[in-house]
């Protein structure tokens, strides 16, 4: 079957994130706009994804746990997962490793921890949006060791993207397919994501792939086909 996709967008717990990018909030949106399938995907944290999963089992929308990781050389890699606890591995890994930077809600933004009705339980307080202290090097293999995909993700900007940052593309960074808006001549399979950190931003119903079930193991299967590797 074919599914509507947009597997990188950004929630109230991500400091650059709008107050108003709410589990369900971003549920409901991505509905309006047709979609099947999302991820979510904050900058090194993935403590928003059980809320949102569980908004979009509520209400018939599949939602992948994911994480926007930057790395040391701050080059973003969205980071999908099907499950979450696979995503909470690698978050705790790179807990010992990430810099250590109090955050500056006055600055940067608040950083909400939610609930699946949209309560607040908590608030991050360490500043998301620095180095994981992985780099780029280990990323693809770390992700995939943990059950996940590395995706390179707006792999043409200048600002945190692989081939802005690196000035090419590495075919030997081990990653298996890559995000960007347009054709950058990259020979992997590419996903084209909205980045939304508002929800007016979410993705139409554009761009699909196509699954054997609108589940998160059917899409995580799509996903995992599209890399060559075993579904
Ligand atoms: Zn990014
Ligand atoms: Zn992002």
């Amino acid at each position: 079957m074919k599914l509507y996709y947009d597997f990188h967008i950004h929630s109230c717990l991500s400091p650059c994130g709008d107050d108003d990018n709410t589990p369900n909030n971003i549920v409901n949106m991505a509905l309006i706009k047709g979609l099947n399938a999302i991820a979510l995907s904050d900058h090194n944290t993935g403590k928003n994804c059980p809320a949102t999963i569980a908004a979009g089992k509520r209400n018939g929308l599949v939602v992948l746990p994911a994480m926007e990781l930057t790395t040391s050389e701050d080059i973003h890699i969205l980071c999908l997962f099907e499950r979450y606890e696979q995503l909470q591995k690698l978050e705790e890994y790179i807990q010992g490793r990430k810099l250590k930077i109090k955050n500056r809600p006055e600055v940067f933004g608040r950083q909400r921890i939610l609930n699946e009705y949209d309560e607040q339980i908590g608030e991050e307080e360490d500043l998301l949006i620095v180095s994981s202290g992985v780099s780029v090097e280990e990323a693809a293999a770390l992700v995939k060791g943990y059950g996940g995909i590395a995706v390179p993700a707006h792999i043409e900007k200048q600002s945190n993207g692989l081939i802005g940052i690196l000035g090419a593309f590495d075919a030997g960074l081990g990653f298996e397919m890559v995000e960007s808006a347009a054709d950058t001549g990259v020979n992997l399979p590419r996903l084209v994501n909205s980045d939304a950190h508002y929800l007016w931003d979410i993705s139409e119903a554009e761009h699909a792939l196509e699954a054997e079930s609108c589940s998160a193991h059917g899409v995580f299967s799509a996903l995992k086909k599209m890399c060559g590797r075993r579904p």
